[in-house]
């Protein structure tokens, strides 16, 4: 039994413990459970010089992403390219100093914020944009940067694309590892996972695919196309997939069929299985940093997407009956190998219309009812014998 959760839920992953002597401080005012700039126990310019020898050269001071619209660092054409770039998720993946949502970049203890859309004198603060920057693209990189932290008892930050809903991927006065440069992509049709000391029996070698901690759903998706394969992922092409949603477990349209994407890690070189649990769900940077994670991969199908918009003056309840109505069929459909998401959203919220979003929908796997021998029923002439 224990055997079959490790090999199930396993994460390759870089062992890095932080130091932590004031792990009961809570001042979240002065920030003084950890070294301050300015506090004798920060970094000196020598140990940043060498820091960043030993990751290549791969450090930078950090600035927010839309200090050159503002004064006293204005720069037109540079303002321009963010501003045109400021609402494109792929574009802000890629800028350390930016978080997806802008919010999380500002610090109100601190009175400090940095819009791209205030006026120009209005002045631009660092926020909870880290002071600097590791690009890490190697395990070492990323061994150097966890013992610097800890050594000196810097603040450290895991950040891959910066979706993070509740903005742990940014903190202030903090160092960086940025891996949006660990893209690697491999796809092995006999991969046979790693297992913990003392199993005889090597286990089935399977079709999985390996992936950097950098790597974007959008690349992998387009990646796996090419050769036939799909792996349980997001919905946003831009979010990271080893680091922030596997961690938090990761959510699917083909999640009835496959599981959550935790449940498809497949490579464990863990040292316990405390870490092996907490990693799938315990939430990305709470725990270690994750290089890299080998996943189940299943055959690609086709998809289907339906977007139906219902016109209605809002005092008619029609649409809710017709929402009752696909609510009641929904568990028929996961019966008939159907998985996927749906939105139901109103056109604004003070609209007197109703529209209905779903995006992408219903989604069957029509070669996985087809392999398995299940039959596919359509919606109309199936009984409403279950209520959801
Ligand atoms: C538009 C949008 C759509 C989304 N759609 C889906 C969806 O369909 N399904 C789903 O399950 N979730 C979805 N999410 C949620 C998303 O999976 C999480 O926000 C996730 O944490 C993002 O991970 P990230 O690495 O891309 O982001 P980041 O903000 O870079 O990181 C998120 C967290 O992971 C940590 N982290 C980053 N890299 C590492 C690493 N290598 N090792 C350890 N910790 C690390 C960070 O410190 C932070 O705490 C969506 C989010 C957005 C904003």
């Amino acid at each position: 039994m224990a055997y079959m959760a490790h090999m199930a839920y396993g994460l390759t992953y870089f062992v890095a413990d932080q130091v932590n002597s004031n792990s009961m401080c809570r001042d979240t005012t002065t920030y003084a459970c950890r070294c301050q700039p300015g506090q004798l126990c920060w970094p000196t310019d020598d140990d940043w010089t060498t820091l960043n020898s030993t990751g290549e050269g791969n450090l930078l001071a950090l600035k927010t992403l839309a200090y050159p619209c503002h004064s006293p660092d204005f720069n037109a054409a540079k303002c321009a390219h963010i501003q045109s770039n400021t609402h494109n998720a792929s574009y802000r993946s890629l800028q350390p100093g930016a978080m997806q949502y802008e919010n999380w970049g500002s610090e109100p203890t601190r009175a400090e914020q940095c819009y791209v859309e205030t006026p120009r004198s209005v002045p631009c603060g660092q926020g909870r944009i880290p002071l600097l920057s590791a690009a890490v693209k190697t395990t070492q990189h990323i061994q150097a940067v966890v013992r610097f932290t800890a050594e000196h008892n810097v603040k450290l930050i895991t950040r891959n694309t910066g979706h993070d809903f509740l903005g742990r991927s940014a903190a202030p006065s903090s160092l960086q590892i940025f891996t949006g440069n660990m893209r690697s992509i491999t796809l092995r049709d006999n991969f046979v996972p790693a297992v913990p000391p003392g199993i005889t029996t090597p286990p089935m070698g399977v079709r999985a695919v390996t992936i950097d901690a950098g790597v974007q759903l959008g690349d992998l998706y387009e990646y796996l196309r090419a050769k036939g394969a799909m792996v349980v992922g997001g919905f946003s092409m831009t979010v990271g997939m080893a680091s922030g949603n596997i961690q938090g477990g990761g959510h699917s349209v083909m999640g009835w069929l496959y599981g959550m994407t935790s449940d498809n890690a497949l490579d464990k070189q863990l040292p316990n299985s405390d870490l092996f649990f907490a990693l799938r769900g315990g939430g990305g940077g709470t725990f270690r940093v994750v290089v890299r994670v080998s996943l189940n991969s299943y055959p690609d199908c086709p998809a289907i997407a339906v977007r139906t918009k219902y016109t209605l003056p809002a005092s008619i309840n029609r649409f809710w009956d017709g929402i009752e109505t696909v609510h009641n069929h929904l568990l028929d459909l996961n019966d008939s190998g159907g998985t996927g998401y749906y939105l139901i959203t109103p056109e604004s919220p003070t609209s007197a219309l109703l529209n209905s979003r779903p995006s992408p929908s219903l989604n069957f796997c029509t070669r996985f009812t087809r392999d398995h021998g299940i039959p596919f029923l359509p919606l109309a002439g199936r009984s409403k014998r279950r209520r959801v």
